[in-house]
């Protein structure tokens, strides 16, 4: 069973099984989702079950569903590298607004998609960082800085963001981005496999104290063994909030399964969106399922096996 809200405001309902909780009309009612939620088995949850239907309700995105493309657009604005993204931010948003930032990328990722968060599952993350607060962050899988900005400018006064990218192009497009947001104070922007660099993020995070949130976005396969390596660095501690996403397409069985609520470790919830990355140029592709999931460490559990 989940928990979307402060602590003492949900219901706890224990021995239920992962919930999944539709995203509402706005992203403002997620505090009220546990209400809402549909309990759901695991398997069915990964199945894709008629309790989670994708697109109901969704959030409204920044660009308008009936955004139509300017022909012209492409021979202004080219993209055959990440840091071709870099002069069209700066000159069509505001330094210093990450919103203006993330309308451009949106807007961006319209005309060359890309594996960014999205508008839709960047609403459900930023209510998330305002519902609980973290002082603390982490993010594993930063790509150009989309989501990092999305926690970021939603962050309480004095927060932190740490964050990995694996490749260096793409870590080096993030900084100039969240520099160009205002973010730069709270956000870094660490090089490497999350595996390699939980040493430092722990650094980072501070001796003696779990972070508050992780956000994992990276290779799917790696989630499980990554939050393992974090739990053993002792960033994981009771309250941490660990969202993944993609939990359902591409999937990540196996962190999923370690999560589950009955298993005793985490309280879990998955918040359905839309996959983020339309691949309209592949033959037959459709829009797929997809979740966010949300776990909050309660207890180290009996492995459940
Ligand atoms: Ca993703």
């Amino acid at each position: 069973m989940a928990i979307l809200s402060s602590a003492g405001r949900a219901p706890v309902a224990r021995h239920a099984s992962t919930t999944i909780a539709r995203t509402g009309e706005s992203s403002r009612d997620l505090a009220q989702e546990p209400r809402r939620g549909v309990a759901v088995s695991r398997r069915a949850a990964l199945l894709g079950s008629s309790a989670a239907v994708v697109g109901l309700g969704r959030t409204k995105p920044a660009v308008a569903d009936d955004f139509v493309k300017d022909p012209s657009f492409f021979a202004e604005w080219s993209y055959s590298q990440p840091a071709d993204i870099i002069p069209y931010i700066k000159a069509t948003a505001n330094e210093g607004d990450p919103a203006s930032v993330l309308t451009a990328m949106d807007t961006f990722g319209r005309y060359y998609p890309m594996y960014k968060l999205g508008d839709e599952k960047g609403r459900i993350l930023a209510e998330l960082v305002k519902e609980r607060r973290p002082r603390r962050s982490v993010e594993i899988g930063t790509f150009l800085g989309y989501s990092a900005i999305w926690t970021a400018s939603n962050l309480p006064p004095g927060a932190t963001l740490t964050c990995v990218e694996f490749e260096p192009r793409h870590a080096a497009v993030a900084r100039e981005l969240v520099r160009f947001a205002g973010l730069a104070d709270s956000v870094e922007i660490l090089e490497g496999a999350g595996s390699e660099r939980v040493p430092d993020v722990k650094r980072r995070v501070g001796d003696g104290v779990a972070a508050d949130m992780i956000f994992l976005d990276h290779c799917k396969e790696c989630y499980l063994p990554d939050l393992k390596l974090m739990e053993g660095a002792g960033l994981v501690g009771e309250g941490t909030v660990v969202v993944a996403d993609n939990v359902i397409y591409p999937g990540a069985p196996d962190f999923l399964d370690y999560v589950d609520t009955s298993r005793g470790r985490y309280e879990t919830t998955l918040l359905e969106a839309a996959f983020e990355y339309d691949q309209v140029w592949k033959k037959d592709w459709v829009p797929q399922r997809d979740a966010l999931s949300y776990s909050v460490y309660v207890g180290r559990g009996d492995g459940g096996t």
